[in-house]
């Protein structure tokens, strides 16, 4: 049977109503447990139900389950901005070695090789950012932007400036850079884009005011382009004594080549799970370290690790004017972990070969497909426009070629926006593949795109509904539901 009429016959299972239940659905026994344990009776049990199964059906429910979604290690996933690339196994390993699984409370002189790995990992991830500090607890890259934003705030009052109330964000920005500075207390005053797709200087020179706090950038921008004034656009920014962050979840196209640091940012958050593997989407764990200069230092998280003067080698210590603490314990201990392995097995070498490649297939596929491409020279992502189809029907057509689609309908300065970044680790069978589901789609008429997807194990989902009346429980379907 061909990859294709696997994918057609799973659909037709669940069409005929037959989801795979849940193991809690299926026949449940009653089992005694022996109760020595030494805690009081009314916190253990001696009795519990569990599904009765076999080791076949169980492993058969697993694999079943498996097969029904899309993943990372089924094909490729150009999901652009949220770079999804393949996440190596070895990572995991090193993350699985019982010596990781270290309690959080333990003394800091018994976990030094924790603390070492940490410090380590501060250390590479201010190198490839050019930051001078960097905190690790934050657990992803909203929380990061939020914590960069807390502390431009409190430098800000540090220095008798309080009245800063506004923060400057592209219009083609992701959505959680206004969350952030809304959350953060501050205006958004939103920045329009030039012709040519990057930021409009002379908008920018007006947005600017004593009133600002911070402009928030991703550099390249989400449309792929790199923006060639940064050096320009930072000066304007300190010259009226603002701060400008860097929303690292774009520094796959850079990395191991240019450094946000050099470039004039000062406060900067890594998505480590894009840039330095940990599988994610579907709300996985991650992490959102937040790297500073050396004048934003003393306001990072607490605690930071550094190098210890007495008989430990490694030590905790609160920075000076801290904002606090932001994540239990170290943050994200086994994200950051898998951080710290990739970036150690890649090198400087390696990372500066991941960027070319990602730069490089971006530009591949992108060659290779007959949608339009408004903005170019892009780097490792680009925005094509799907015209006169809608996109959100495109992403759902793409599922029944049995790949993943692109972002849809984002940066808005597209129309109709497929937003494409392959990223490093496909090959150029996978992205001609690709380019293949693109061009077939290409083709499609809206009665056929409408109906999509077909193929795939559940039908259309209704998101608007999802959201508005979320069912928080597992609750069995009933008959016509
Ligand atoms: C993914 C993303 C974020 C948010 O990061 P999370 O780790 O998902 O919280 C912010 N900005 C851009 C451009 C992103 O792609």
């Amino acid at each position: 049977m061909s990859d294709e009429q696997v994918r057609y016959d799973q659909a037709r299972y669940v069409e005929d109503g037959q989801y795979e239940p849940l193991l809690s659905e299926k026949d449940l026994t009653r089992v005694d447990v022996d109760d020595d344990s030494p805690l009081p009776d009314d916190l253990t049990r001696d009795s519990l139900e569990l599904p009765e199964l076999s080791e076949p059906e169980l492993a058969r429910h697993y694999t079943r389950l498996s097969q029904m979604i899309y993943g990372i290690d089924t094909g490729p996933y150009p999901l652009g901005s949220c770079t999804m690339k393949y996440n190596p196994k070895f990572t995991e390993d090193v993350a699985a070695l019982p010596s990781a699984g270290v309690h959080p409370d333990r003394s800091e002189e018994s976990v030094q090789g924790t603390l070492e790995l940490l410090y380590r990992l501060q250390d590479y991830l201010g190198r490839i950012g050019g930051m001078d500090a960097v905190t690790l607890q934050p657990p992803a890259g909203a929380a990061g932007e939020f914590v960069g934003i807390r502390v431009a705030t409190a430098y800000h009052e540090h220095n008798g400036e309080d009245h800063r109330d506004e923060v400057i964000i592209p219009e083609s920005a992701h959505g959680t850079n206004f969350a952030t500075a809304a959350l953060g207390g501050y205006d958004v005053v939103s920045l329009p884009s030039d012709d040519e797709g990057r930021v409009d200087l002379e908008a920018l020179e007006a947005a600017l005011s004593e009133d600002t706090a911070a402009l928030m950038l991703t550099n390249p921008n989400t449309l792929g382009l790199f923006e060639r004034d940064i050096t320009e656009i930072a000066e304007m920014v300190h010259d009226v004594g603002g701060l400008l962050y860097y929303d690292g979840a774009n520094l796959n196209a850079l990395l191991g080549r240019a450094r946000p640091g050099d470039m004039g940012f000062d406060v900067m958050h890594y998505n480590v799970h894009k840039t330095f593997a940990t599988p994610h989407g579907g709300g996985g764990p991650g992490a959102g370290p937040v790297g500073v200069a050396e004048k934003l230092e003393p306001f990072l998280p607490a605690p930071r690790v550094r190098e210890a003067e007495g008989d430990a080698d490694y030590e905790l210590f609160d920075p000076e004017h801290t904002i606090g603490k932001v994540h239990g314990y170290q943050g994200n201990w086994l994200v950051l972990i898998k951080a710290f392995a990739y970036i150690a097995r890649l090198g400087d070498e390696g990372l500066a070969d991941a960027s070319a490649k990602a730069v490089l297939n971006a530009n591949y596929l992108a060659s290779q497909i007959g949608y339009d491409v408004p903005y170019e020279p892009f780097h490792h992502e680009f925005v094509a426009s799907a015209g006169d189809q809608d996109a959100a029907d495109v992403a759902k057509r793409m599922l029944d070629y049995g790949v993943h689609p692109p972002t849809t309908k984002w940066p808005e300065i597209v129309p109709e926006a497929l937003m494409t970044e392959p990223t490093e680790v496909e090959s150029k069978d996978t992205l001609d593949r690709l380019a293949a589901a693109f061009d077939a789609v290409a083709e499609e008429d809206d009665e056929t795109l409408e109906a999509a997807p077909e193929r795939t194990t559940a039908r259309r989902i209704d998101q608007t509904n999802a959201a508005r009346d979320p069912q928080l429980s597992w609750h069995t379907l009933e008959d016509g539901e």
